[in-house]
């Protein structure tokens, strides 16, 4: 079965699970934990901010920045299909007690100009408007990246209005495997930052929430409070920095496999059309006559896992444990479907 639901679904490479066995560990809720320590600094200095915080899930690192850029009775502007409003479970409020201002971005892509018709005016009737939270590459836009000049635009409203920024960026590290800028370029516009291992870099399980000192001492107390203090997670820190150190090239394979697939999907007689591909997720438009619980079906049947993506698409992501061969069986299951 070749499984294209998710970059999720990697598993450790033998060299990952070598560098997990021989990591040195300690508890790392007293901070012993010298893998974990390690990774911290490695990604604060990527980022070239002061300080970071393993975290078990991207959901984690996210609800902790919503919870420490804001206070209860505030709003959070995002994207409709941000991922920190549609898929962690009404997270921001339950644990902020503050809501959501939903724009309609490009393919989930916020503009200034958006963001600041959407603040609010200093009125006891409305929410006080505290943060906006950015998502790249976006997911239910496809892969979306942004154009960096507007993420700068974007950051210069934030500062003018006294709101904080954060970055999304559990797949930030395939919008650079694309994009000129560097990790620290995104470090000096934003206030807190979140990044997943175990999505493009193939790490079991990990993600990081990167900012100020005093921001990353607020979200330890946080991240404690929900219960995310782990003891010997130097295991699973060293699969990450293994990520980092030994996959950050391989990316570039998951862009270029997801071009291929989509140029050879996008004319087949099924199709009505893909979303711009510019990472490792494609999504596909069927046509109205095409049920996608049908079509997931048929693709089941024929040795492919893919996931409904809502209003008659579905989705594709490529990832580590996808190579050129399972690619070419891949494209002959579609054609095959004509
Ligand atoms: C996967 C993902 C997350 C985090 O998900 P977890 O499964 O909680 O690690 C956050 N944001 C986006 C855009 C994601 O795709």
């Amino acid at each position: 079965m070749i499984d294209l639901r998710s970059d999720t679904i990697t598993k450790p490479t033998p060299n990952m699970l070598k560098a997990m066995f021989s990591a040195p560990v300690g508890d790392d809720v007293f901070e012993n934990d010298p893998s974990v320590n390690l990774l911290q600094d490695k990604a604060s200095e990527l980022f070239n901010m002061q300080a970071a915080l393993f975290c078990p899930s991207g959901t984690m690192t996210n609800q902790i920045a919503i919870r420490i850029n804001t206070s209860p009775q505030d709003e959070v502007i995002c994207d409709q299909n941000a991922h920190i409003y549609l898929y962690e479970g009404g997270g921001m409020m339950l644990n902020s007690m503050v809501s959501p201002k939903l724009l309609t971005g490009d393919k989930g892509r916020l503009t200034a100009e958006m963001i600041t018709a959407a603040i609010n005016p200093d009125d006891i009737h409305r929410p006080k408007t505290r943060l906006v939270a950015l998502e790249n590459t976006m997911n239910k836009g496809g892969g979306a990246i942004y154009d960096f000049k507007e993420i700068i635009k974007i950051a210069t409203v934030c500062k003018k209005n006294e709101l904080k920024l954060h970055m999304d960026g559990a797949r930030l590290f395939n919008a650079l495997a694309e994009s000129q800028e560097t990790p620290a370029d995104y470090g000096t516009l934003f206030d807190t930052i979140s990044i997943c291992f175990s999505k493009g870099l193939g790490a079991p399980v990990g993600s990081m929430l990167i900012g100020t000192k005093d921001a990353i001492n607020q979200a330890k107390r946080v991240r404690k409070a929900m219960g995310g203090g782990m003891r010997q997670a130097g295991y699973l820190a060293a699969a990450c920095t293994y990520a980092l150190d030994h996959h950050l090239d391989k990316i570039k394979d998951d862009h270029r496999r997801a071009q291929t697939l989509a140029s050879a999907i996008e004319n087949l007689s099924f199709v009505s059309a893909l979303y711009p591909v510019q990472t490792n997720i494609i999504i596909i438009a069927l046509k109205p006559d095409r049920s996608p619980k049908t079509f997931l079906h048929q693709l089941e049947k024929k040795g492919l896992l893919a996931i409904g993506f809502g209003k008659g698409l579905i989705r594709l992501v490529t990832h580590l444990d996808f190579n050129d061969d399972q690619m070419e069986k891949v494209i002959h299951i579609f054609r095959s479907l004509e």
